[in-house]
């Protein structure tokens, strides 16, 4: 039987990725403890995918909390697209449902500053300092650290890449309540806005700008009004609505940290990487990497013999989905014709064609490899099919399972469906789906 404190995880940060895994290794039967700060207000919007993650993760008070769905547009290269819905959340009522959701779970979750995270020197754990609201402190020691403090995590060096450096100005606005509520993206000329209105009148302008060109905190006010008046859809979202608080500032450079995960550590969410919002995917793939992070620490703990397996898992994981976000980033900025010289722009669309660090290479034609995949709530290695689209590996299809069904093609070739569906123990629609799969990448011919 492991000591208490190797049974015990402690999670330094409760943000989207810390609570959503905190839930989730609580279900598990661990022993969790998280120590958060409450989030600073602010408004975003996030994709109905997210819901759907929320959902897997049993998260329902944070779903609830994903009520307003708007229309969401977007204003690019002088084209007016009516794109599709978000969900508008008020990120500490958000964080707070999370919050619950983690508690109702069994998980301790501790408000407070995370001052410290330390390796024990006797044996190899961690201890958690926390300073709490009231001045006081608290320590809690466990076996397994997340780091999960988004982009406020502590970095050992440089990250290990970083996009073009960008600040978010945000202010909120009240006024009459508007014909509908909705939200858009529009270009400027330095930059780009995200706006939102909701039912009851309530409004926020957050602008996009390059780190350089943003002043010291007594000129953000002012920054902000400049920049809101070289966009024409901006001005006439706010219309006759009136600033309420401060411009508030955050980074939103896009970066990928440098440090390696090891086995008593993993960072998650924003501390991982944290992508350009222009995508609106951030909180999607926070809750992704929660969702990953959960076989990852169950090997870690429990099949340490396995532990490199599941970091090159988790490492793939983050590096590909960093790189697929970097380069849509890229292309999407590229669409934007009309301010292409100006050097928000230029920075934005030059990036190098593969930024590193880059996932690998695509295989020449599809093949079969051995890679780290999920099996049972723990990462082990099986043979996939790996195709230029899908660099990781496809287990199955449908649960029709891809190798062994080459194999079984390459024993028996000719043998129909049925009898192939037999020998894998499948039924025959599964082995179909998995037979058309391997039809459209070219692999059938081959096997045969
Ligand atoms: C300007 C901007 C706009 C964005 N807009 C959107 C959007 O519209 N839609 C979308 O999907 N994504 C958006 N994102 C991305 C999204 O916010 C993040 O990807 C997501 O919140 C990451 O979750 P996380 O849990 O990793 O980090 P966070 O949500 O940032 O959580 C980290 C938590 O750690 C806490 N913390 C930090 N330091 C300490 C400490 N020392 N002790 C204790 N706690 C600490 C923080 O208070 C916070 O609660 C945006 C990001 C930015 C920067």
């Amino acid at each position: 039987m492991a000591a208490a404190a190797e049974r015990d995880i402690l999670i330094a940060g409760g943000g989207v990725a810390g609570l959503v895994l905190a839930r989730l290794l609580a279900v598990d039967g661990w022993r969790v403890t998280l120590a958060g700060l409450p989030r600073a207000a602010a408004w975003e919007g996030i994709s109905p995918r997210v819901v759907e993650g929320l959902r897997r993760a049993g998260c329902a008070e944070a779903e609830a909390a994903c009520a307003t769905v708007v229309p969401r547009s977007g204003r690019w290269n002088g084209e007016l697209h009516a794109a599709n819905v978000e969900c508008l959340v008020e990120r500490p009522l958000f964080d707070a449902a999370l919050w619950r959701d983690a508690a109702a779970a069994g998980a301790e979750v501790i408000e407070g500053v995370t001052t410290a995270t330390d390796r024990t020197a006797d044996d190899g754990g961690w201890r958690l300092t926390v300073r709490l609201p009231d001045g006081g402190g608290r320590h809690r020691s466990g076996g397994f650290l997340i780091e999960a403090r988004g982009r406020k995590a502590p970095k050992a060096g440089p990250p290990r890449w970083s996009g073009p450096h960008t600040v978010a100005l945000a202010r909120a606005y009240d006024g009459p309540p508007p014909a509908r509520a909705e939200s858009g993206v529009t270009a400027m000329p330095d930059g780009w806005g995200w706006f939102a209105v909701l039912a009851d009148g309530r409004r926020l302008v957050q602008v996009f700008a390059d780190a350089a060109e943003v002043p010291p905190r007594d000129g953000l006010s002012a920054f902000h009004a400049a920049r809101v008046a070289t966009a024409p859809d901006l001005l006439a979202w706010i219309g006759d609505a009136r600033p309420v608080g401060e411009v508030s500032a955050r980074d939103a450079t896009p970066l990928i940290t440098a440090e390696a995960d090891a086995p008593g550590l993993l960072r998650i969410g924003d501390a991982a990487f944290g992508i350009d919002p222009l995508s609106g995917h951030g909180t999607y793939e926070a809750i992704g990497g929660a969702l990953i992070a959960r076989p990852v620490v169950a090997t870690l703990l429990r099949r340490p013999a396995d532990s490199a397996l599941a970091l090159q898992f988790h490492r793939e994981r983050v590096v590909d989905a960093f790189h697929r976000h970097a380069l849509a980033g890229r292309a999407f900025y590229r669409q934007e014709t009309r301010w292409a010289d100006r050097p928000f722009w230029r920075d934005r669309t030059g990036w190098d064609e593969a930024p590193p660090p880059a996932p690998p290479p695509p295989p020449p034609r599809p093949l079969v490899a051995e890679r780290p995949v999920i099996e049972d709530g723990v990462i082990v290695a099986r043979r996939v099919v790996v195709t230029a689209q899908h660099r990781r590996g496809i287990l199955s299809i449908d649960d029709g399972p891809l190798a062994p069904l080459l194999d079984a093609v390459a024993a028996a070739p000719g043998a129909g469906a049925a009898a192939l569906a037999s020998g894998l123990g499948r039924a025959p629609a599964q082995v179909d789906k998995a037979l058309a799969w391997l039809a459209r990448q070219g692999l059938l011919p081959l096997a045969a």
